[in-house]
């Protein structure tokens, strides 16, 4: 049996629900390249479909599968106040027919009023969810109490709750909508040039090792950089080595820790906020492309291809964009419009 036929074999054990529009385009990006000196392409993953799309519909089919599953009426989920995952996760809870908890941490230092109320606060409210706030933005495990509180709360009054943690204790099960990225990409890369290197945001690291796992283990090499867009490079790839073996475990196939590549260069000054660099980054890729990136996630991927562009000179690169455009609207204030 072919690598791939064996790596989707084992992604059927996992239930799931199809929301993603799939493929996602690969467009070729001519004048940032010109700009940059590589050739430079885009995976559109902001195309996913679902209420403005993003990588977190493809996690989140897994999450789905497994809430219907279980028979679950109640969805809960816990994010930064501009979470794109929490906004997506809303979305799908009311295409599945369940109610949405959402709980919104404070990670970011703003007081402004688009960054409280609009981009993904005015979609989670929107689409019908009940917003809980969390004034602690740096403890995962408090957050995951505090919505483990919600559910029980819920529980008493006689819903099924099914809760999608943060924290390390809990099994990686969004990566496996990057395993079946990689699936994806794999029959996709015979239409386009050869790629000399992916690069990609690393949060949670649920994308990142997804999708590095799912190349490896349909023999595709390709190195692939993972983007610092929460925590410094020495914790994070704490975190992405934990969740690579977590997932090895899960697929029953081993891709080792040294295939990791991780980068910090444009995380300053840090989660959800951005340097002059990124900004200026942003408006170049729309004022070149027509192309939205984001001020947490996106925007600092791009900004990262144009601090490694000296390395990659010549070479074909290919930036995996995750989606989190509505946040732009929460960003109005930083970005000086
Ligand atoms: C969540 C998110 C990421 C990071 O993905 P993880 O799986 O958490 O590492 C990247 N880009 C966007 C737009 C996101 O919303």
């Amino acid at each position: 049996m072919s690598a791939i036929s064996l790596l989707s074999q084992k992604l059927d054990q996992f239930p799931r629900v199809h929301a993603a529009h799939t493929p996602t385009p690969i467009d070729y990006l001519d004048n940032l390249s010109a700009d940059l000196g590589i050739r430079l392409s885009v995976k559109r993953d902001d195309c996913t479909g679902v209420a403005f799309g993003g990588n977190k519909v493809r996690q989140l089919e897994f999450y789905l599968g497994e809430a219907l599953a279980m028979k679950a009426d109640t969805l809960l989920i816990t994010g930064a106040v501009q979470s794109n995952f929490v906004r997506t996760a809303a979305a799908m809870a009311a295409r599945y027919n369940l109610r949405c908890h959402v709980q919104l941490e404070e990670r970011v230092n703003s007081s402004s009023e688009h960054y409280r109320r609009g981009g993904n606060v005015l979609l989670d409210k929107l689409l019908g969810a009940t917003v809980h706030s969390y004034a602690v933005g740096e403890d995962e495990n408090g957050a995951d109490e505090s919505l483990d509180n919600i559910a029980k709360q819920l529980r008493d009054e006689g819903a099924n709750p099914y809760v999608i943690h943060l924290g390390l204790q809990h099994p990686p099960t969004g990566a496996l909508g990057y395993v079946a990225a990689a699936i994806e990409f794999a029959s996709q890369i015979d239409d386009i040039e050869p790629v000399h290197e992916i690069i990609i945001g690393s949060g949670s690291a649920l994308t990142h090792i997804g999708l590095l796992y799912g190349l490896r283990a349909i023999g595709i090499t390709i190195p692939v950089t993972g983007v610092c867009v929460r925590r410094p490079y020495a914790p994070q790839l704490q975190r992405v080595t934990q969740r690579l073996q977590e997932l090895s475990q899960m697929l029953d196939l081993e891709v080792p820790a040294s295939e990791i590549q991780l980068t910090d260069v444009a995380l300053a000054p840090g989660y959800g906020v951005m340097s002059d660099h990124t900004r200026a980054v942003i408006e170049q890729t729309a004022r070149r492309e027509g192309l939205i990136v984001d001020p947490t996630y996106t925007g600092k991927v791009m900004a990262a291809v144009f601090l490694e562009s000296p390395r990659l000179q010549g070479k074909h690169v290919l930036m995996w964009h995750t989606g989190g455009q509505p946040a732009i609207f929460a960003y109005q204030d930083a970005l000086g419009y």
